[in-house]
């Protein structure tokens, strides 16, 4: 799938539109979920325009893809769930519902999660 730039994180980055910012590096961004699922919920975005983890893997210099998974491991900390434990998440494509097209890692915590998915079948 072609990038499209025209996506609300890419316009979060360009600064067109407001995030709840917890964190930057040179390669990522960290921001709360507008619509939090778990009492800690952020999303963390890679500067550069890929569209998922594929994309990214294989595009990325190694410099974006250490800055982005560092960036991961700090906005856990940084909601302060570190300790108590958390669930990371990235969507890829229309079985996973993937509704923005820019790659993210969700981070949920704060809470108890559970099992790790409903079962699911076709
Ligand atoms: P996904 O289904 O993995 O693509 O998830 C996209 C996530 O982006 C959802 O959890 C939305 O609540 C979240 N989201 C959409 N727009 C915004 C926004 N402007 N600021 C923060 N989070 C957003």
């Amino acid at each position: 799938m072609a990038y499209d730039d025209s996506n609300i994180f890419a316009r979060i980055l360009r600064g067109e539109l407001p995030c709840k910012r917890i964190l930057e590096n040179d390669h990522a961004l960290a921001f709360h979920d507008i619509n939090p699922l778990t009492p800690a919920h952020a999303l963390v975005i890679p500067k550069g325009a890929y569209v998922s983890m594929a994309d990214f893997g294989a595009k990325a210099s190694n410099e974006e893809i250490a800055g982005f998974f560092r960036a991961v491991a700090e906005t856990a900390e940084q909601l302060g769930v570190a300790e108590s434990g958390y669930r990371l998440l990235a969507n890829a494509g229309p079985d996973a519902h993937q509704e923005v097209p820019h790659f993210h890692v969700h981070i949920f915590g704060g809470a108890r999660l559970g099992p790790m998915l409903p079962k699911a079948t076709r």
